[in-house]
């Protein structure tokens, strides 16, 4: 396994569209394998591999806690779409940054596993939003193009606090609010 250079904002294949995966290989699997490396060593929930400079229709994601969950889509096919969430998104290739994006708040997919074998999934949560995000990347699209107001530097609290009140989660600010106003705020 190997850590693989995350392609970043500005990298055209990033604007690509990448191709369906015909059979498997030892190369496949290898890639796999460096995604997810690639994937937790930088801390994120789901790497395109366009990301890693890839153009091939493969997904890794892991929404869990604990790190011990992951998700491999070969060739996924989102069926249907339900509902809506509204909340902030990063992404690998915009280290640093984050922005409010709408995605629905759940998807029902199939895709191939690494064995590839077929499999239906229903996704909701932030599962459903790592599915809906990497899928775009295998289209050639990136977050920021969904982004509700500003992209913002993560952490960033009152630049948050802003594009949460332009996407509509918060009220705007009321003349005294303190910080327990803001209490409620979600941290990913
Ligand atoms: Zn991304």
């Amino acid at each position: 396994m190997a850590l693989r250079t995350v392609r970043k904002f500005g990298d055209e294949i990033l604007e690509k569209k990448a191709n369906p995966v015909r059979d498997n290989s030892k190369r496949i699997q290898d890639l796999i394998d460096d995604m997810f490396e690639t994937m937790y060593d930088a801390d994120g929930v789901g790497l395109a591999a366009p990301q890693v400079g890839i153009l091939k229709r493969i997904v890794v994601i892991d929404v869990s806690e604990k790190r011990d969950t992951p998700l491999v889509l070969i060739n996924p096919e989102v069926i249907s779409t339900e509902g809506e969430q509204t909340g902030p998104e990063g992404c690998l290739s915009y280290p640093g940054k984050s922005g409010i994006v709408k995605r629905p708040a759940k998807v029902k997919f199939t895709a191939y596993d690494r064995d590839f074998k077929k499999y239906d999934m229903e996704a909701e949560g932030l599962l459903a939003r790592a599915v809906m995000h990497e899928t775009d990347h295998l289209e050639g699209h990136v977050y920021t193009e969904k982004v509700i107001g500003k992209v913002y530097d993560s952490g960033d609290e009152e630049a948050e606090h802003e594009a949460e009140i332009v996407a509509g989660m918060i009220p705007p600010d009321e003349e005294n609010e303190d910080s327990d106003g803001k209490k409620g705020r979600k941290r990913r």
